[in-house]
């Protein structure tokens, strides 16, 4: 197999870094993956396809970090944007498509009896912590331990320039754990607002875990029990694992859910959407940015839910998404090489079993970059409803390659 030449993506990251600090900001950097071997600028995507600036194709199972569920560019949410963009996008008062789309999320998603807009998942994840705060008057709020909800002040994992005194009203605990959540509900009791979790634990770097199938509804009686608001960050695995929220999925009923990513279709946009108890907290909160109410992403989300059940995207990506885990299992078996792949099928995430440093999941999936497929190796995958069953055997020809490359450079 040849390798591609990458040259001119680190030239244009060089030049990057002169002029953007660090190059790339966040998680997007080759920085992050495996520096040398990722390539650093794309050019162009469709469907599940990717091409870098030095021409190189790839099986893209990132997904622009999960933004993208139908496949890049899908025809059906472009014409929509198209549509609503020969009409309006930006706008001074809002298009009539925010009441339609904000009406479709309420027949769809069983907690939502109202709708706010935002643009990326961490505005929504703060609104929902502003939210439980003014309909409790309490202060703290509860988060899973490493948990990621967003980049603002207040969840921040990289919080230089905050002062600490923001983070101070936020309790952490034990994803998956009842009885260290009621210890800590007892020793804060009458004083904490919410409880944000994600439908599963999706830390970078470590084993996805799926909750215990009790763990929600002991959430729920909790919450109930102590007055407090449950809030469900479904900003990563939303439309993923159930058209109707994940919350469907892995038996969870939260009081406010917030969504973004995969619901544009890589359009902007994000929603927090809450029940009907939390109508009068909700219309006392200033929520407001300029871009919030562009009519564009509002029309490219109320195509994209439509194609995706009208596709029934979500079997087709657990069907595609079992495929890649059966494949990369037995590929892996057959060089000896011991491997957990965690996670619903269609957000995964692949460790070797002894790899405490990751160098072993680092080189994998460099290896893998270089011969074309994107995956990566701190960061759970994403499939979506473009990947094929070519794709899949096409990944799986190149991983069985990488398996035993990885496996000569790190035996004994
Ligand atoms: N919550 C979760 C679970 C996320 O995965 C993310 C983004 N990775 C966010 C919140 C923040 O979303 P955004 O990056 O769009 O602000």
């Amino acid at each position: 197999m040849k390798l591609y030449d990458l040259s001119k993506s680190y030239q244009l990251f060089e030049r990057s870094e002169r002029v953007i600090p660090n190059g790339i900001q966040g998680p997007r950097t080759p920085r992050f993956a495996a520096f040398g071997s990722y390539p650093a600028f794309f050019v162009r995507n469709r469907g599940a396809r990717a091409w870098d600036v030095d021409g190189n194709e790839y099986i893209d199972f990132m997904c622009s970090f999960g933004a993208v569920v139908l496949g890049y560019q899908d025809p059906a949410v472009e014409k929509a944007v198209a549509a609503q963009a020969a009409l309006c996008n930006s706008v001074s008062i809002p298009s009539p498509v925010m009441v339609e789309l904000a009406e479709r999320l309420i027949g769809l998603i069983p907690q939502a009896d109202w709708v706010i807009y935002g643009k990326n998942g961490s505005d929504v994840t703060t609104y929902a912590t502003q939210l439980a705060r003014v309909a409790t008057g309490r202060s703290e709020i509860i988060t899973a331990k490493n948990a990621y909800h967003g980049f603002h002040a207040w969840c921040s994992h990289h919080a230089q320039g905050f002062p600490p005194e923001y983070q101070a009203h936020v309790l952490e605990v034990e994803y998956n754990d009842l009885a260290a959540l009621e210890q800590l509900v007892a020793e804060y009791r009458g004083r904490i607002a919410g409880i944000m979790l994600c439908p599963i634990r999706h830390d970078a770097m470590r084993d996805l875990e799926i909750p215990k199938p009790e763990y929600f509804a002991g959430v729920r009686k909790i919450c109930d029990r102590e007055g407090m608001v449950f809030m469900l960050d479904d900003i990563r695995c939303g439309f993923r694992m159930h058209l109707q929220g994940s919350a469907m999925a892995v038996g969870a009923d939260p009081d406010v859910v917030c969504f973004g990513k995969a619901m544009g279709n890589g359009h902007p946009i994000a929603i927090a959407a809450g029940k009907q108890s939390l109508r009068e907290p909700a219309n006392k909160i200033y929520f407001s940015g300029t871009h919030f109410l562009a009519a564009g992403p509002m029309a490219a989300s109320l195509a994209c839910l439509h194609e995706l059940e009208a596709r029934d995207a979500i079997a087709h990506m657990n069907a595609i998404g079992a495929m890649l885990k059966a494949g990369m299992e037995e590929r892996a078996k057959a060089e000896g090489l011991s491997l957990r792949y965690s996670g619903p099928p269609a957000i995964p995430y692949m460790l070797f079993g002894d790899d405490p440093g990751l160098a072993n999941i680092r080189y994998f999936c460099g290896e893998a970059a270089r011969r074309g497929i994107y995956i990566h190796p701190h960061h759970n995958w994403f499939l979506s409803a473009a990947h094929t069953e070519a794709d899949i055997k096409q990944t799986l020809d190149v991983a069985e390659e990488c398996f035993k490359l990885t496996r000569q450079k790190f035996a004994g």
